[in-house]
Parts: structure tokens; C-alpha cells; sequence
């Protein structure tokens, strides 16, 4: 016969949290689903490195269930489903529920930029026989992560005709790629004895981009420059003014991978916030008939504080669902003040290596499911939204009623740093908002890595709230 439990563990039972079972809650069969997910998860991280390219990615995957381009003009009714594209840097996507937004969207919002080396206006230039690209770096980096790492080019150009030509150089291992040097460590007893933030600086970080003159029997200057702008001339048809009305940014080349030898978790490029926007398209496309009206809504800048037209900052979504709203004949903002959000971003997952930078109670770790960042910021709660107790209290109660694993996290220890999401300009239209994402271990190097449970655990979540009857 079983012993009899005392009345201590029985009490504990039912007042106090258990240690989370983590992955270990989960089945084989659950196992597999998320091994599944992240097939298709490792496609869209591969071929959407910018927000452009994530863009072009994400709207294929739309085309191809059944969205099609949103027009303001048209009728609207339950069911259907457009992308609406904004520049080509971002772009929602929309479930028409039953009951319009008359009770308000529910809106998933995750941000397809990430951390970058970006050129400058006037990028090239030359040195010793050696052609350069000067830089200014996109988003919070450790500078000296990017050195000595092979890199690709992507982005845009806009030529003086108007016509624009996308550029991708450097993917491809059968292609030349670029490369940031650093100094040889026999040499760097200076730079060895720099504090991490000051041995490599912003203006350091110059790409390598060739080395053999053009061909002549002139004896003019900068043979070597101008040798690689007739090589970019002949392959794009620009010129060097070209630069000036261009997008354009360097990457790491590789592709993401599986990581460990039981290859439960992912490594790459641009998890922050591939890892949140793929399970947010990906419970867009997979949900039918709900009953608000559900929108993915893919943003911009975000990295570099969410300014801009393209940025979470700009009316872009507010006049969508002002748009929606007109159509359903209420006012826009009454839409908005109903409306509920996810924001769907990534959150540092503790790290056993730097403990000391976490506060282990409150931090998110790998496996343990899709974490909950009630408020980001940094000392004292400062430039953040706080999620109300009601609004956590109704996420909660989704993701325990769905079985869905789930964990919460800060954002390291009090005064060790900080960080902002979308969250707060999302609150600022009235709406109720928590970020809720995928634990990210080394976030914002070249190389960034997570958990495929808990990147299945994000997509069930954005699911169950797309679904959720409240
Ligand atoms: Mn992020
Ligand atoms: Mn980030």
C-alpha cells in the first residue's frame, strides 16, 4: 500500500510552485511535433536574414495558404485572409473574424530585423592597396563578435533611373564573401589590456572587400577600388553614387544548424526575433475562422528603438486597424482599446557559464517553454510596459488551460543591464500587451541559439491565443 502523503506535502501540493518539469512534461509524440516545426522554422531563418528578405519570405508562405494582398477598397467578410505590406521592410498578416474587430484584434507582433554591420553612405574607399567598406553597426553588438567571421552582403540599391536591384553576395561557398580583420594577438598587448567595449571600436570595423588593381596601363590612382566597383558595375549596373540611395548590410554566411549531439536546439543567425515571427506567421496561416479578427504583424527597426515608418513607433498597423474598424462601422481607436497583443519577442535564457549576470528565480532557461517577460526595461522599470495582473492573469489561464509549457523571465539581474521590446509603443494605442517569446542563449552574436521545444511551445501559444475564446 502506498504511504500516506503528510499533511506538509499535501499542503505543499496545493500552495506552493514546483520546480518545473520542463521538457521532461512533454511526449515523444510532442518531442517529434517540435522537431517537425523547426524543419520549417530552419527554412525561414535561412532565407530571411533582413527584413526585406523576411518580407519576400513571408508573404510566399501567405500566397501559398490562401492570403491575398489586402486592398482598402474591398469588402471584408469572415474568413479571409490578406498580408498588407509596408515598404517591403514589414508586413501583416490578418484573419477576418466573425466578429470584425468590433471587440477588438487580437494581435501577435514580432520584429523582423536584427543585429547587423550596416554600410555607411559613402562606404568605399581604399588603403594601402586594399579595398574597404566602411560601416556603422546596426543594433546592440558585441563589436569584437564580427571580426574575422566570413560575411554576405545584403540589401538594395536604388540606381539614378529609379530602378532598384537587390543584392546578395557572399551566401553561396562557391562565392567570395567579405571578411572584418583584427590585429594578431603577437601584436595586441594593447588591445588585449582594452575593457571588451573599447578594443574594437565602431570605426574599426572596416570590411575587406579586395585586393588586386584594375587592369591598366594608366597610371591613375585607387586601381584597386576601382577594380571592385567595375566588378559590382558589370554584376549590378551601379556606380559608386549608388551607395548613397542604398540599403545595404553584412551578415554572417553561415546557415543555421542543429546544435548538441541530441540536436535539441538551433544555432544561427537572427533568432532575435526570427525564433518569435516564424510561430506567429506560422499560427496566422493555421488558424480558420476565429473569432476576433487575429493579425501577425511583422515589424521593423525594432533593434534600434523601433523609430521610423517602418518601426513599431510608426501608424502603419494603427491605420490598418483603424481601416478594419471602418469597415465594421465602429471608430478605429474603439477597435484598438479592445484590442489584446502578444508581443512576441525573445528573452535571455540563463546561461549556468555567466550565472551572476541572472537573478535564477526569475530568469527564463531553455526547455522550460515559451517565456512570459511581464515588463523589460532596465533599473528601477524604467522605459517599459508592465503587463497588468488581469492581462497576465488571462495569458496564464490560456496557457495552462492549452497544456502549453511556459515559464517566466526578467531580463537579468536588477541594474545589470536592460532591454526594451515593442511592447510599450503597442500599450501606448491603448491595448492591452505582454511580450511572450523564446529563450535565447548568446543573444545578439552572429551565432545565436535556442530550443526547438520551446520555439513549438511559441507557436502553440500565438495559436491558443488566436483561438482563445475570452
Ligand atoms: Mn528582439
Ligand atoms: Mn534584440
Amino acid at each position: 500500500m502506498a504511504e500516506e502523503k503528510s499533511k506538509t506535502a499535501l499542503l505543499k501540493e496545493k500552495i506552493m510552485m514546483t520546480e518545473p518539469k520542463g521538457v521532461k512534461a512533454l511526449s515523444k509524440e510532442e518531442i517529434k511535433k517540435a522537431d517537425d516545426f523547426c524543419v520549417g522554422y530552419r527554412k525561414f531563418l535561412d532565407n530571411s536574414p533582413i527584413e526585406r528578405e523576411a518580407v519576400r519570405y513571408t508573404v510566399e508562405m501567405a500566397k501559398k495558404a490562401g492570403f491575398v494582398e489586402y486592398d482598402n477598397e474591398a469588402e471584408y467578410k469572415a474568413g479571409d485572409k490578406v498580408y498588407y505590406i509596408n515598404r517591403d521592410k514589414a508586413v501583416a498578416l490578418a484573419v477576418i473574424g466573425k466578429n470584425g474587430v468590433k471587440d477588438g484584434a487580437r494581435l501577435a507582433i514580432a520584429h523582423i530585423d536584427s543585429p547587423r554591420i550596416d554600410l555607411k553612405p559613402n562606404p568605399l574607399y581604399e588603403a594601402n592597396n586594399l579595398a574597404f567598406f566602411k560601416t556603422h553597426y546596426y543594433g546592440g553588438l558585441k563589436k569584437y563578435q564580427w571580426t574575422t567571421l566570413p560575411l554576405s552582403l545584403h540589401g538594395s540599391i536604388v540606381k539614378l533611373d529609379g530602378t532598384r536591384v537587390d543584392v546578395n553576395w557572399g551566401d553561396d561557398e562557391n562565392e567570395s564573401c567579405l571578411c572584418i580583420t583584427d590585429l594578431l594577438p603577437h601584436l595586441a598587448q594593447e588591445q588585449v589590456k582594452q575593457p571588451l567595449a573599447k578594443a574594437i571600436k565602431g570605426e574599426d570595423l572596416n570590411v575587406l572587400i579586395g585586393s588586386r588593381p584594375y587592369d591598366t596601363e594608366d597610371k591613375e590612382s585607387d586601381l584597386v577600388k576601382l577594380n571592385v566597383m567595375s566588378i559590382l558595375n558589370e554584376k549590378y549596373g551601379i556606380c559608386e553614387g549608388d551607395f548613397l540611395s542604398a540599403e545595404l548590410c553584412l551578415i554572417p554566411t553561415f546557415k543555421s544548424r542543429d546544435i548538441g549531439f541530441d540536436r535539441s536546439m538551433i544555432g544561427g543567425y537572427g533568432h532575435d526575433d526570427k525564433v518569435c515571427a516564424y510561430p506567429a506567421i506560422m499560427a496566422a496561416l493555421d488558424i480558420e475562422n476565429p473569432e476576433k479578427t487575429c493579425i501577425t504583424y511583422l515589424t521593423d527597426k525594432e533593434e534600434i528603438g523601433s523609430d521610423g515608418n517602418t518601426g513599431m513607433q510608426s501608424d502603419f498597423l494603427r491605420f490598418f486597424i483603424y481601416d478594419l474598424a471602418k469597415q465594421d462601422g465602429i471608430e478605429g481607436y474603439r477597435a484598438l482599446s479592445k484590442s489584446t497583443c502578444l508581443s512576441a519577442d525573445v528573452n535571455a535564457a540563463f546561461d549556468p557559464t555567466y550565472a551572476s549576470a541572472y537573478e535564477a528565480n526569475n530568469s527564463s532557461y531553455i526547455n522550460n517553454g515559451v517565456v512570459i517577460s511581464k515588463y523589460t526595461g532596465h533599473g528601477g522599470k524604467y522605459d517599459t510596459s508592465e503587463a497588468s495582473a488581469e492581462f497576465m492573469g488571462d495569458i496564464r489561464r490560456m496557457l495552462e488551460k492549452n497544456d502549453i509549457l511556459w515559464q517566466v523571465g526578467e531580463l537579468g539581474k536588477v541594474d545589470g543591464g536592460g532591454g526594451g521590446t515593442i511592447a510599450k509603443y503597442v500599450a501606448n494605442m491603448n491595448v492591452d500587451v505582454v511580450d511572450l517569446g523564446v529563450p535565447v542563449l548568446s543573444m545578439h552574436a552572429p551565432f545565436e541559439i535556442v530550443s526547438k521545444t520551446d520555439v513549438y511551445m511559441a507557436y502553440r501559444a500565438f495559436y491558443a491565443f488566436f483561438d482563445f475564446n475570452s
